[in-house]
């Protein structure tokens, strides 16, 4: 059913796109993939004419809804304003900053620029939140996976003890 598709929402700027539209690697897969479990709602605190010029020509993805700069609070991205459940709803932005007040939500992605180009089609940071996406889109609160996953990526990070 349609309606019980949990939200995706997706910043613009290093986190799908970088510079004039280069698509960050693995974009249309990314996309193609999470628009059949999710409904993807844009949110960027960019402005609405050049938001509306990448999601009409570059993404290939139907956009139920689009939220712009003056969505944004003091640079935050309130979810509250979706008027959803926010136990559905997962976002993903370069900046952590953007989830203030929704941090139990957020997914933070390492930005994407034209020169980490290399780096990124290595590290394809999006492709590799797809077995999370599609492993919690049907539970009832996405937040505690969504927890543990953040969890497991800290502790990925912390170097072994040298005792
Ligand atoms: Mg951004």
């Amino acid at each position: 059913m349609e309606s019980s598709k949990p939200t995706l929402v997706l910043d613009i700027d290093n986190t799908l796109v970088c510079g004039r539209a280069t698509k960050r690697p693995g974009l249309d897969e990314f996309l193609a993939r999470v628009s059949k479990l999710y409904e993807i709602v844009v949110f960027t605190s960019g402005n609405r004419e050049r938001a509306d010029r990448i999601i009409d020509h570059i993404l290939k993805v139907n956009v139920a809804r689009r939220l712009y700069n003056d969505s944004c609070v003091r640079g935050t991205k309130p979810l509250e304003i979706l008027g959803k459940d926010l136990r559905r709803v997962v976002a993903i932005d370069d900046n952590p900053l953007a989830f203030a007040g929704n941090e139990e939500n957020g997914l933070a992605v390492v930005p994407f620029s034209e020169w980490s180009m290399e780096e990124e089609e290595r590290e394809k940071n999006l492709i590799k939140l797809l077995p999370l996406l599609e492993g919690i889109s049907s539970l009832e609160d996405l937040r505690p996976p969504l927890k543990q996953w953040k969890e497991g990526i800290e502790s990925e990070l912390k170097l072994p003890s040298s005792c």
